[in-house]
């Protein structure tokens, strides 16, 4: 496996380290192993349905910054068009059973009620403009040993972290925050939010990527999947509360700290906002490149990390079995997975980009937090 492994690595361009790769790094070693792209690359033939995913889809369409200030009537069938358009690409190309039907019209309704209940709740609370949708970042590691480098991979390439982010939002004291939306059954713990390591290191890779913006924290707005018998909506303003203050600006740099942690919400909706500190932010780099180090290491051991919660959602577990029981995993691979192939570049996502990033793109300055 090192030498297949080696191989790959020498052909690479760069080698990137994915965000959700790292999770499943972290997580479970096998799991990463099989599915990693850097590794054996497999993908299960088919998925579950993702009404997180579809969800995510259709606020993108929400807090598009160019609509931002558009009423919110001529907005929301957008909204619910792109909800739809998300659940059916999922169902393209696939023979579906009558239960998976059934699922699919389930979850297409549960998505559309409680968008509709979000849309009520939503406009009354968001103190914020948007600046970018659903947008990707990718940015140099750097060397743990020498951290004035780049870590190099074994084709003497950078190693790059890669991720993207639901939203970037600009407050009305002119700070920056990544905002991410989940869809939950139960609510997180607080202290599970202030551990969220992929929202932790977007806020500290987005300034490298968006050079000097500094991000003040993350903002989860966490959607449970439930919908009210009657939709009691407030009396709505007919376009978000931060749209009489202010219009989504480029090059705002707040001088506030921002407060601590913040937390509203009702039933079904919760948004908790988490400020991350210079310090916090530093030691999330470090800790990164350690463990890209250990990622991109030909010779890195992998091995199983079985646990109930984990293993109930993983999508290897009929080759992990497999190999448990010390047989080929060859043919559990045949039956439910495929390689990919070389990852597509998504072109033109909605709201990805809302100012250039080419040089001379930048403003000259973005002042900082206490104002240096
Ligand atoms: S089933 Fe469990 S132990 Fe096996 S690969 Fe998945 S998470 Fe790891």
């Amino acid at each position: 496996m090192a030498g297949r492994l080696r191989q790959r690595l020498r052909g690479c361009a760069m080698t990137v380290i994915r965000a959700q790769e790292r999770e499943s790094f972290v997580r479970c070693r096998r799991a990463w192993d099989l599915g990693a792209r850097a590794r054996q690359n497999y993908a299960p033939v088919e998925q579950p349905f993702d009404l997180q995913r579809a969800i995510r889809d259709a606020l993108a369409v929400y807090y598009f910054p160019g609509m931002w200030d558009w009423d919110r009537a001529t907005v929301l069938p957008l909204v619910l068009a792109g909800f739809e358009r998300s659940m059916r690409r999922q169902r393209e190309g696939r023979r579906l059973t009558d239960a998976e039907d059934d699922d699919w019209h389930g979850r297409v309704r549960l998505g559309e009620g409680m968008l509709r209940h979000y849309f009520a709740w939503a406009v009354t609370v968001d103190r914020f403009s948007p600046v970018r949708v659903d947008t990707d970042f990718d940015v140099n590691l750097s060397d743990p040993a020498d951290p004035e480098w780049d870590m190099r991979g074994p084709d003497g390439e950078p190693i790059r972290y890669r991720g993207r982010l639901a939203l970037l939002a600009v407050d009305t004291h002119d700070l920056y925050w990544l905002v991410e939306h989940r869809v939950c059954d139960e609510w997180a713990e607080l202290d599970d939010l202030r551990l969220d390591e992929r929202g932790l290191f977007a806020c500290w890779a987005w300034p490298r990527f968006y050079l000097g913006m500094r991000i003040a924290g993350t903002v989860y707005t966490e959607l449970r999947t439930e919908v009210p018998e009657r939709i009691e909506a407030p009396p709505a303003p007919r376009r978000p509360v931060a749209v009489a203050q202010w219009h989504r600006r480029m090059y705002a740099g707040g001088t506030e700290e921002p407060e601590g942690v913040l937390q509203e919400g009702n039933d079904w909706f919760r948004r908790t906002r988490i400020p991350r500190t210079e310090e916090e932010l530093a030691r999330a780099g470090r800790r990164l490149s350690v463990e890209a180090l250990a990622m991109t290491d030909p010779a890195a051991a992998v091995y199983p990390s079985p646990e109930p919660s984990r293993c109930a959602v993983c999508a290897y577990r009929p080759p992990c079995l497999a190999i448990n029981a010390g047989q080929d995993p060859a043919a559990a691979l045949a039956a439910g997975y495929r390689v990919r192939g070389e990852e597509a570049v998504e072109e033109g996502r909605l709201g990805g980009v809302t100012w250039g990033m080419g040089r001379g793109a930048m403003p000259p300055r973005f002042p900082t937090r206490g104002g240096a």
